[in-house]
């Protein structure tokens, strides 16, 4: 069985001192009662990146990025190569966020090409698939996420898989477990469709209003590896909670 992993995406929240502040009573609360078994990591803004990363000074909490550019240097003005998150202790990168294909328009082929330079560069990439309402609406939820599972992810893909459901992100409503097992059971299909026998193992997690009271039962469900959680892992009690909720 994988390393269950929870990842908190703080999206653009905060300035440096709430992520310090943030970093800090969650590493205090792991010091005191540790959690085994459970790869744990935060995505702050990129400008917090570095005062984080030394913030947690070798604890168990990795550090990752919300985003990186497909290349490794050059004319790109406001973009972050991913080297230059390696640099500052980046070992994860969330890719495809659904916020990003919204406002900055990225499509699966761009969400690809991050995906191979980020691997290239040493970090692992969580590429993020899901449906909108809309798709969900018109019974099209399968064929989106087929389409951006072969379109977003790589050959030879090692990263993680969030499946993300556009509508339940920042909602309060998350997938009932029953649809998010049957989601996760399709994109575990399809997973071994692409990449054989090596889909089998990728990591598959579900993110879309994760939270304290909800964690239990989402991360029972068979096949779902972990949790991406946004708005609730900007407390650090909830996201205590969630991590220390992975059975
Ligand atoms: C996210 O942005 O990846 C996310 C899952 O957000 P939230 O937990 O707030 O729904």
């Amino acid at each position: 069985m994988s390393t269950p992993i929870i990842v908190g995406n703080w999206k653009m929240n905060g300035l440096s001192a709430d992520s310090v502040d943030r970093v800090k009573q969650i590493t205090t609360s792991l010091a005191t009662q540790p959690v085994s078994g459970v790869e744990m990591v935060v995505c702050p803004p990129f400008t917090h990146l570095s005062l984080v990363h030394q913030t947690l000074n070798g604890s168990s909490v990795a550090l990752g990025a919300q985003d990186c550019h497909k290349d490794d240097k050059g004319a790109h003005t406001g973009d972050i190569a991913p080297s230059m998150l390696t640099d500052v202790g980046a070992t994860h990168v969330i890719l495809g966020h659904s916020e990003r294909r919204r406002d900055h328009g990225e499509v699966d082929e761009t969400v690809r090409e991050k995906a191979v330079s980020a691997a290239k560069a040493g970090l692992t990439p969580i590429v993020c698939i899901g449906e909108t309402e809309d798709q969900r609406q018109s019974g099209e939820a399968e064929d989106t996420i087929g389409w951006q599972i072969k379109g977003s992810l790589p050959d030879g893909f090692t990263g993680i898989v969030a499946y993300e459901p556009v509508w339940a992100i920042g909602t309060g409503l998350a997938a009932t477990p029953d649809d998010i097992k049957s989601t996760v059971a399709f994109i575990r299909a399809e997973l071994v469709r692409q990449f054989g026998d090596a889909g089998k193992s990728l990591r598959i997690l579900y993110g879309g209003s994760v939270d304290a009271g909800n964690a239990a039962s989402i991360l029972s469900i068979p096949d779902v590896a972990g949790a991406l959680v946004g708005g609730a892992s900007l407390k650090p009690d909830a996201f205590l909670s969630i991590i220390r909720a992975v059975p």
